[in-house]
């Protein structure tokens, strides 16, 4: 009964398809944003020289959210956490996760943004490592044929030096299509992987081959997955226009990035910049620079609303009118 079920599921979904290819969906308003802070509490995610980036996370969301109400009055913000804590003050990260992504569906949110900041290397800021500076000319003692004897040979002398932690840019995240995994993975394994990786997290990726899974994924797909690649795309390209490095928007289907997946509205996640690099560290803890990051998630944000719904000051263009 419950496979036939999940078939009529299935199937209506596929007509639901069909329609949406017969005619232009109806708009939909932007009624709630919510905006998710990353980490928290007990969970600071990626340490800096001398700031968190449950710290950060939290001071450009929050400057975010009264950027969004000057410019968007009429909607409607949900804030996962506004002070240091686990989101719901849950006691772990799990429970935290799926708070946020429950409080998200329960508010109806048309739109989930979460803020958190990139890491990459050994250390925050740099670490020293050690390399040959040159070579002396020295003597050893070797047995040859059962009797010893001197040789010279190069002695390496090493130097200690500074090695810089340079991995710099934006990247933002979008749930990746199951049917992409393939391609997905074997980019990961040509570029730099970075962003929200999670090895201690407990929570439990869906299974892509549950049939109930493959006809949330397919709504997700319909509904959300290009609207969430739209809003991405213009974020990245906002970060770029203000001369940032971006590392571009990212499809990923992993722990990391769970809740964007749990999230029944357009979903995407925003590594603002590298913690670990101390430039972007001093930059995303300066009143400058988390103005200049909201600055630029707003004209995105102004832009993809334009383009869902039709209003807003920003002229649509020929490049964002391509999703
Ligand atoms: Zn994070």
């Amino acid at each position: 009964m419950k496979r036939i079920c999940l078939s009529f599921l299935c199937l209506a979904v596929v007509f639901l398809h069909a329609d949406c290819f017969a005619q232009d969906p109806p708009r939909k308003k932007i009624n709630t944003i919510v905006i998710d802070p990353g980490h928290g509490g007990l969970d600071p995610g990626a340490p800096g020289t001398y700031s968190t980036e449950a710290e950060i996370a939290l001071a450009v969301s929050l400057k975010l959210g009264k950027a969004i109400e000057k410019e968007f009055p009429e909607i409607k913000q949900i804030f996962t956490r506004t002070t240091d804590v686990l989101p719901g003050n849950k006691p772990n990260k799990d429970a935290a996760l799926k708070y946020r992504a429950d409080l998200a569906n329960s508010s109806g949110g048309d739109l989930f943004i979460a803020i958190h900041c990139n890491s990459a290397g050994k250390k925050a800021g740099g670490w020293y490592g050690q390399r040959i500076s040159h070579y002396v000319d020295a003597t050893k003692k070797v047995k040859v044929k059962k009797k010893w004897v001197t040789k010279t040979y190069k002695k390496p002398v090493y130097e200690t030096y500074w090695i810089e932690n340079h991995v710099k840019g934006t990247e933002t995240y979008i749930w990746a299509v199951n049917k992409n995994d393939a391609k997905i993975n074997s980019m990961a394994h040509i570029n730099e992987y970075y962003g929200e990786i999670d090895s201690t997290s407990t929570i439990e990726l869906p299974d892509p081959s549950d049939p109930a899974e493959k006809a949330r994924m397919l709504i997700y797909t319909l509904n959300y997955f290009r609207k969430s690649m739209n809003l991405a795309t213009l974020v990245e390209k906002q970060f770029v226009d203000s001369g940032r490095v971006s590392r571009g928007v990212k499809q990923r289907n992993d722990k990391g990035i769970w809740v964007l997946q749990a999230t029944g509205m357009p979903s995407i996640l925003i590594e603002i910049g590298f913690i670990s690099n101390k430039q972007e560290e001093d930059y995303m803890n300066s009143e400058a620079g988390q103005e200049a990051i909201v600055t630029n998630i707003v004209n995105a944000l102004r832009t993809y609303i334009h383009n869902i719904e039709g209003r807003g000051k920003e002229p649509v263009t020929e490049e964002n009118k391509a999703f």
